[in-house]
């Protein structure tokens, strides 16, 4: 008979991780043990050689979610051995999509740069010297340095791979008096962002979708379409605890395999869709008039577009309900391909949101479509109106800048389209 190499697990020693509660299965080293965890080195076995690991906080940066990271450093040789996720971390709580672990490979990647590169020859011809970092700064600096001096503004860009510095450049670069801030998101999220920075002034706004009642997402954001991992599992988080979730999309994405509720619109009308929930809110009076009532300029647009009109609030409604009153049901059905009933069913949920509606949008109604930034402007507008101010979106309005129409370019009435949503 052959001798098993190791001990019954009955007699087997517990190894060095187990907490204080006596537990064998755990999620992450307890926070009081990161400076000295231990763990059996592998290539070790059936030996048990111990192995000294600090687990250091940092941050990953393969998107701009910038999820909480641990990196586990070997206390003998302080090489970084591996990335998991940061329990710790308030948003991503520990939980990171794979690209976060994944962070070991930038650590060991043998092509790396390590150092200032400058071109050593013609532009194309692959040839670069090492230079101290010194030297580049005091090169780069010197050239921006000098065409701000000759009034050169123009000739100065700033461009981005991932833009992690959180607004900062938007300081820097007006101080310089430019406005060459360039990113790779320019081709993808671009239209998203801009509808929300035009309307709030900040582009990436996060909705409480775990206490949302109703999460109405426009494309996909369970990891895909929208990157951000804090969000996608809050949503998850709060279909978990009852939220309906309705998902505009045109493909059958991961966030819309998840839905209650799922329209595929015609590409670029989502617009008109959310303007047509808007519009019935509004009829059935059923938005939040306390928030429009102190949070939207209708004063400034009464005097504006309707001088002559009494300065009133109930005013502003029916104006209100002139200027979206063509952006019905039908209308929103010939737009998207969706039919009218289907519309009005999520406008109800929408109105039944019980003051818990959380919104969001990002790639594809935004991208590739003439005017896709107006899909988060209306998706804004819609949020505005909502019922009630709801822990979803109550900390993300902001007061409004313009009301959104067709004559801004998105809406063509008339188009129709053959498209056969799915749906409920
Ligand atoms: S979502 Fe993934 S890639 Fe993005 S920061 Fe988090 S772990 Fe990293």
């Amino acid at each position: 008979m052959v001798k098993p190499v190791l001990p019954s697990a009955a007699t087997q020693p517990l190894p060095p991780q187990q907490t204080e509660a006596g537990l064998r299965l755990q999620q992450y080293p307890p926070v009081d043990r990161w400076d000295d965890w231990i763990e059996w080195d592998p290539k070790a076995w059936p030996r048990k050689v111990e192995r000294h690991y600090m687990l250091l906080p940092t941050i990953c940066f393969n998107c701009e979610s910038a999820c909480g990271l641990l990196g586990w450093v070997e206390k003998d040789t302080l090489a970084v051995r591996k990335f998991e996720g940061n329990p710790l971390h308030p948003g991503s709580r520990g939980r990171n999509c794979a690209k976060g672990p994944a962070t070991i490979n930038q650590v060991n990647d043998p092509d790396r740069i390590l150092y200032p590169l400058k071109r050593a020859g013609r532009r194309g011809e692959g040839k670069w010297a090492r230079v101290s970092w010194a030297e580049a700064l005091a090169d780069i600096g010197g050239r921006i340095r000098r065409a701000l001096q000759d009034g050169r503004h123009e000739e100065i860009m700033y461009h981005v791979g991932r833009p992690g510095h959180d607004g900062l450049m938007e300081w820097i670069l007006p101080a310089w008096g430019i406005d060459g801030h360039n990113s790779h998101t320019n081709i993808c999220s671009s239209g998203a962002r801009a509808g929300y920075a035009f309307w709030m002034g900040f582009d990436r706004p996060s909705p409480d979708h775990a206490k949302a009642n109703v999460i109405l997402l426009i494309s996909s954001h369970l990891e895909t379409g929208h990157y951000f991992n804090p969000h996608a599992q809050r949503i998850m988080e709060g279909k978990m605890a009852g939220a309906k979730l309705i998902v505009f999309d045109t493909r059958l994405s991961n966030t819309a395999s998840m839905a209650d509720a799922w329209i595929a619109p015609w590409p670029g009308s989502e617009a008109a869709i959310l303007l047509a929930i808007a519009r019935h809110l509004v009829a059935t009076r059923r938005h939040d008039r306390d928030f429009v009532r102190r949070w939207v300029n209708w004063e400034q647009y009464l005097s504006a577009e309707h001088p002559g009109s009494p300065l009133s609030f109930e005013t502003f409604e029916q104006k209100l309900l002139e200027l979206y009153g063509r952006y019905t049901f039908d209308f929103a059905e010939k737009e998207s391909g969706v039919p009218a009933r289907v519309l009005e069913g999520i406008a109800e949920d929408v109105a039944g949101c019980g003051g818990r509606l959380a919104a969001h949008n990002w790639r594809s109604a935004g991208s590739g479509n003439l005017g896709g930034w107006q899909v988060a402007r209306c998706l804004w507008f819609l949020s505005r109106e909502a019922p009630r101010p709801t822990a979803g979106t109550s900390g993300c309005r902001a007061r409004t800048r313009s009301l959104p129409t067709s004559r801004a370019g998105t809406i063509s009435p008339g188009r129709a389209s053959t498209r056969s949503p799915i749906s409920r």
